[in-house]
Order: structure tokens, then sequence, then C-alpha cells
């Protein structure tokens, strides 16, 4: 069924709704000192020749030497640090495939990251992102190699518009889509992904759920459930910027390409796929189901990780690129390593308020 309501700040202009936190950006500290020596020379080329095979079918020989020396330096500089490194499925593949050791959508990393014994945590994703990880290890530290990464949806609401919502609709429950920041996710009653909406959604067995902040995953799962659903205004910038008429003509121009896409686009996309699913669930059906092209409706880096790893499948990529995730490069991940910056850090008692939503949806049953 279509969504019950939809509200966004407009709806509250009376009110103090605050703003969505901006993390101040923690000071460079000085040159780098090991700066000399990121240089290419046959060392690196030596040392790094194995994780270029992984990455050869995306990275043109042209561009590694710019690469491999902070690839090389990176992971030299982890092992020292005994730190890990987490990467998003839509970091580039210099990054995903040549310096994460744990990779996936949001949740599979904080998940991974509570498992592992390094006790510090390089986050290359966006803000909202690091935060998670730092909600699920609160003793460890948690790093971001710029914190000006952030997120449209995760900027679209604050704690105070989840309570203004609250007043509003009083004894209705509250899920919030995990791009959202701490300060949200302490005032919700679960969490939730793209995975999961529709399970979470289920979970609460109540009449009505105001689904927060991305209205067009919410638009999806109120056509998948008979719950009632009431929605904000949210929008992911980079999946809203696809439409039904660009997926007609990858169709037109072959009839046998398949297309997958992520639930955070508009509902006319969605009705030109052949498969909707979280990133996690498009890997997956690629690995699965094999097909001679398939067209993936999301970040477009995602398609480089899924090409490198798969090159008998052609990937077609509508290039739509995420500002925020592209922040992170391999540069800044060195610099965060060496001088341990920035660091997330988030108020306990909003970080005990925000884990508890945020695993009562782990502990939900598969
Ligand atoms: S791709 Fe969209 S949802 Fe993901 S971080 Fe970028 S703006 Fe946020």
């Amino acid at each position: 069924m279509p969504i019950s309501g939809l509200f966004g700040p407009n709806d509250f202009v009376t009110s103090d709704r605050g703003k969505p936190a901006v993390p101040a950006r923690q000071p460079a500290a000085g040159s780098d000192p090991r700066g000399p020596a990121l240089a290419w020379n046959g060392e690196v080329e030596r040392a790094t020749a194995h994780l270029y095979e992984r990455v050869r079918g995306v990275i043109p020989p042209v561009e590694w030497p710019l690469m491999a020396p902070y690839v090389k330096a990176i992971n030299e500089l982890k092992a020292e640090r005994g730190a890990v490194i987490l990467a998003h499925n839509y970091q580039t593949p210099e990054i995903f495939h040549c310096v994460a050791d744990i990779t996936g959508d949001s949740l599979q990393l904080a998940i991974e990251a509570s498992k592992v014994k390094a006790d510090t945590i390089v986050q290359c994703g966006v803000h909202f992102m690091a935060e998670t990880s730092k909600i699920l290890n609160p003793d460890k530290r948690v790093l971001i190699p710029d914190s000006r990464a952030g997120c449209s949806l995760a900027a679209s609401i604050t704690g105070a518009d989840v309570r203004l919502l609250r007043e509003r609709f009083p004894g209705v429950p509250v899920v919030a889509y995990v791009n959202t920041s701490a300060d949200v996710k302490a005032e919700v009653d679960i969490c939730c992904t793209s995975s999961n909406a529709l399970q979470v959604v289920e979970s609460l067995d109540a009449p009505t759920v105001i689904f927060l902040p991305d209205q067009y995953l919410a638009k999806y799962v109120a056509s998948q459930t008979r719950v009632k659903i009431i929605a904000w205004t949210g929008a992911c910038e980079v999946h809203e910027r696809f439409t039904g008429e660009e997926l007609r003509a990858y169709r037109d121009a072959d009839p046998t390409v398949q297309i997958i896409a992520h639930p955070e686009c508009p509902p006319d996309v969605l009705a030109e796929a052949d498969f909707t699913g979280s990133t996690a669930h498009m890997i997956k059906w690629v690995r699965d189901n094999r097909t001679r092209r398939v067209v993936m409706i999301t970040e477009c880096s995602m398609a480089d990780n899924v090409q490198a790893e798969l090159p008998d499948v052609e990937m077609v990529k509508p290039c739509n690129l995420c500002p925020h995730m592209k922040r992170i490069t391999l540069q800044n991940i060195f610099e965060s390593l060496l001088h341990l910056r920035e660091e997330v850090v988030i108020d306990p008692g909003i970080a005990a308020r925000a884990r508890r939503s945020v695993e009562r949806m782990i502990n939900l049953k598969h």
C-alpha cells in the first residue's frame, strides 16, 4: 500500500529542531614525515604486485604507480599500529581490494569490527558508519580519514525531529535506517538496514510505524507490507538521481540485460528493475546468477569492485558517485593511521541509547 503520511523539517517550523550534528574537523598534524618515502620504485612494485592482480581489470597500469606506494605504506603502518581497516562497498577498488581487512555494507562492517582483536579501527566510509562502529565498539579507537564525509540521508533529520514526530504520533513505534546520526539512533525504538527493513517493521507487531529518514526506502517497505508507514522526506542524493526512463533505455539497447537496483531509488526505477536489494544482496545476486550483462543501479564504485572480482560478468555502470564516500582516499587513510586522526567521539549517554536501538535490530532472529 502507499505510505500513510510524509513529514519533513517544514512540518515543525515553530519548534527548535536543532541542526544535524556536523563533526568538527580535527586539525591536520604538520607535514607528513614519511612523504619522501612514498615513491614508486622496484621494491614497491614487487611488494604490491599480488595486490595489483586483484584490480588489474579496473585500474589501468598507468595509474597503479601513483597508488602502490600508499598501498604498501598503509599495509605496513596498519600492522605496526595493530589496526583494522573497514571499507564500505562504495569505496574505490584500490581501497576495497588492496588495503581493507573487512568489506561490506555498514552493518556488516560494524558487526565484524566488534569481533576483531585490533583496538584501532579505521573506517573507510561516511561519518554515520564510523559512529555505528563506535557505538558497537565503545572501547576501541575509531578513526575516519575525513570526518566531513557526510550523507544526505543522515543530514536530513535530527534527534529533535524524532522527538517532535513522537509528540505528533504518540505510541507509534519509530524505526530508523542505519543511515542516521547517533543522536537520531538514540531517540528511536529500533534501527534497520536496507537488507532487513521489512523484517524490522513487521517485528514490531504494530498497525502503524514511523519509518525514517529515507522516503523511497519507506515507500518500498510500504509496498511489501500491510503495516501503515509514516515516512520522512529524506533521500539519498545518489540513488534519487536515477530515473525509470534511464533504465528503459538500457533495456531497449539490450533486451537481455539484467537490471538490479537499490531500494533507496524512487519507485519508477524499482518498477523497471529485475531485482531490488541492499548492496550485500545485489552483490550476492551477481555472484549467484553470473548473467552476461548486469546494470547495477547504485553508487558506481560498487560495480567496479564486483567487476574486479567477477571479470566474466560485464557490469554496466551508470556512474553516479557519492561525493561523501569519495572524500576517503589512500592519502588520507595513510595520514589517519600515521597521526591517529580523526577520532570519532560520541557522548556516552547518547551512545548507550543508540546501542540499544542497533542491538535490538542485530538480535532479531533471521
Ligand atoms: S550513497 Fe547516498 S546513502 Fe550512501 S553515503 Fe552517499 S548520500 Fe548517503
